[in-house]
Parts: C-alpha cells; sequence; structure tokens
C-alpha cells in the first residue's frame, strides 16, 4: 500500500445489483442448464475475486482470460471450477493439475501439451475466427479426445461473432455449424456456446451450459435491451476546487468551451489517466448532490472540469463521474463509437475497486 493511502476516485461495485442481474441471466434458462459467469480482464474491470464472491452460489462455475487470473481466485480461496480461456503454454501447463483448473484445447497440439490428469474443454471454431479446432475435423477430434485417456475432456465449446446482432447472416452459419458439433459430441460430452447475448436472445444455444460476461455486469448487449438489468459499477470522485468564472472565460486544453455566463465549475480529479476517456471531452455528465452537471473543455490527464451555473459546492463534495443511469458505462460507450466491455475494463487498475 502507498504510504498516504488515498485515492482520487474509486470505483464501487453492487454485489445486490450483481445478484439481480444474475437472477435475471437465469430466469429463461431451462432447467438444468449450467451457467458459468465470465470474470476475465479483473471481472471487466469490477474486481475478480469480489465478484465471484458476491455471484458464487448463483453460478455452477467460473472462466478467465489467463492462468495468471485462475490462481489468483485459487489463493483467494474460490473453490468452483475454472476454465482457462486461453491456449495452454508450457510455461503453464503444470498450473492446471495443481491450482484444479480446466484448460481449453484449441489445437491439436494441447492433447499432448497438457499434463496428466488436466481436464479440458474443446473449442470448435465455428466462425468467431479466433481459437478453436476447424469444424472440418470434428471426427477426428472427437476420436482423438476418446484416445488420449490422461487427460479428460469436460466438454466441447464454441463462441459466437454476432450474437448480438439478431438472427443475422453470419449467426444462422454460426448455429448451422453448431448442429454438426451437436451431431459429433452432443450427448457425450457437455455443449456450451451461448455469450451474453445469446442467453438473452438465442435459446436454442442455451445447449447444456451459458456462459454470462457483460450482462452479468448490467449491459444487455442485444438489438433491443430490456431494462431489466443494471449496471454494477458507480465510479466516484469528489470536487477539487470549486471556481468562479466570467461569461466568456475558457475552461482547459485547447479552450475548446467558454462559459455561456458567470458562474462556477468543479475541477475533479478525475482523467484519461484513470479511465475517463478523453474522447468524452464535452460529452457526459457528472452527478452532484442528485443534480446533473456537464463536463465540460477537455478531458485531461488527471482532471475533468464540470460547469455548475450558479450552484456551488465545498471541495470535498462527492461526484458521480460515471455508473448513474445518464451517465453509465453503456452511455459512454455509445458516445463515443465503443462498447461497455472496453469502457469498463478501460478504467485504470489504481482505481480501487470495493464491494457495497
Ligand atoms: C468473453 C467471453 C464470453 C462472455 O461474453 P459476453 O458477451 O461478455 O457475455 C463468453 N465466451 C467466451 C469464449 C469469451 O471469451
Amino acid at each position: 500500500m502507498a504510504d498516504y493511502p488515498f485515492y482520487h476516485s474509486h470505483i464501487e461495485i453492487s454485489g445486490e445489483v450483481l445478484q439481480g442481474n444474475a437472477r435475471y441471466l437465469h430466469r429463461n434458462l431451462k432447467s438444468g442448464t449450467q451457467s458459468m459467469a465470465v470474470i476475465k480482464a479483473d471481472a471487466y474491470g469490477h474486481g475478480a475475486v469480489d465478484v465471484a464472491r458476491a455471484v458464487g452460489d448463483l453460478y455452477d462455475r467460473f472462466a478467465v482470460a489467463n492462468v495468471t487470473e485462475a490462481v489468483a481466485l485459487r489463493k483467494a480461496g474460490v473453490t468452483k471450477p475454472i476454465l482457462v480461456f486461453g491456449v495452454p503454454v508450457p510455461q503453464t501447463v503444470r498450473a492446471y493439475p495443481e491450482y484444479d483448473l480446466e484448460a481449453v484445447v484449441s489445437e491439436d497440439g494441447h492433447f499432448d501439451l497438457l499434463e496428466q490428469g488436466t481436464a479440458y474443454h474443446v473449442e470448435i471454431d465455428t466462425g468467431m475466427g479466433r481459437l478453436g479446432i476447424l469444424p472440418d475435423d470434428l471426427d477426428r477430434v472427437r476420436r482423438r479426445i476418446e484416445s488420449v485417456g490422461r487427460i479428460a475432456c469436460k466438454g466441447v465449446m464454441t463462441h459466437f461473432a454476432s450474437a448480438d446482432e439478431g438472427d443475422c447472416a453470419k449467426m444462422q452459419e454460426q448455429k448451422r455449424l453448431l448442429a454438426q458439433v451437436r451431431e459429433v459430441f452432443g450427448g457425450r460430452y457437455p455443449l456450451h456456446a451461448a455469450n451474453s447475448a445469446g442467453s438473452l436472445d438465442h435459446p436454442d444455444t442455451h445447449l447444456d451450459m451459458v456462459r454470462h460476461g457483460i450482462a452479468l455486469y448490467g449491459y444487455d448487449p442485444t438489438p433491443e435491451p430490456s431494462d431489466q438489468l443494471r449496471p454494477a459499477m458507480k465510479w466516484r470522485s469528489w470536487v477539487a476546487q470549486c471556481k468562479y468564472i466570467h461569461k466568456g472565460d475558457s475552461l482547459s486544453y485547447g479552450a475548446t468551451w467558454q462559459a455561456p455566463e458567470d458562474g462556477y465549475y468543479a475541477v475533479v480529479p478525475t482523467g484519461y489517466a484513470d479511465g475517463y476517456r478523453r474522447g468524452l471531452s464535452g460529452r457526459m455528465p457528472v452527478r452532484i448532490e442528485q443534480r446533473w452537471y456537464p463536463q465540460v473543455g477537455r478531458v485531461t490527464m488527471d482532471y475533468i472540469m464540470v460547469w455548475l451555473g450558479g450552484d456551488r459546492y465545498d471541495a470535498g463534495t462527492a461526484v458521480l463521474v460515471m455508473g448513474g443511469e445518464r451517465n453509465h458505462a453503456g452511455l459512454w460507450a455509445q458516445a463515443i463509437g465503443t462498447i461497455p466491455y472496453e469502457i469498463c475494463c478501460g478504467i485504470h487498475t489504481k482505481v480501487p475497486r470495493r464491494m457495497v
């Protein structure tokens, strides 16, 4: 810990909101369908250990991107099965049996690479064009699974490229190839394919298990989002300084904004070094004591400025910079043409996360 543990902003994660989202997402699953909480990238920036604790009773298992993330969860006392999406490599293969982690086999070499006794899932690339064995090889892979006795197949998976675009051509093509996967592997090994969008919008892809990421955190990726999911993340900072300016005076780099009248503004110590994206300059409001105020002028490395007009706040007053109904990560993403995944993961790790 730093010598003076004091932070310019912090993130609050609501365990109750996460649990509410998880319950909503489980409502449309057939009974017996297993579920996996995807908590890679530190649970999309929400804090993987705390999220695992908050929703551990509602999910059968967890998934992360790499062995380092998985080992951290084990060391924090997480005991449910953990699937590691990333490729096994010689440097990490021993960790799987040592920490009881499940591997993903996405090419033939992995069958030989994994250590005796490792549990694994086979990934088939039905069109995502990322990791996975191509569908041409399904029968050969099935024989390979049956012939390698030293490691144990616990599932067969694939990943969708466009589950969030309704029944588009790409999704239909992947469903067609998924039907082949089902023919070859169905009944032999648990099958899983659906991400959040698949789980919400494509019940025909639920199979034996679904994998929930972004929707668990409160962002509905489907074309017609429901209002049942709520963002679990609130990013809070405070007023570092409150100042008076005259009509026509400018603020911040480039002097892109001028005061429309005499009034006050707040300097808030959160900037692009923290993950407050510079592309949002002048685009999103903040909330102070239940009132909304526009962020104005360019976002700087460590600060934003907020126009208060006639209002005035003491230094130290709390500021909600992200996570309210008018400034949550979904709205940030829309404003700068990206997705809430990138916004949430993009908040710097130096910003402390607290579960509330
Ligand atoms: C990240 C990821 C998910 C979760 O996707 P969401 O859209 O966040 O639900 C599921 N499966 C795989 C393989 C992933 O990499």
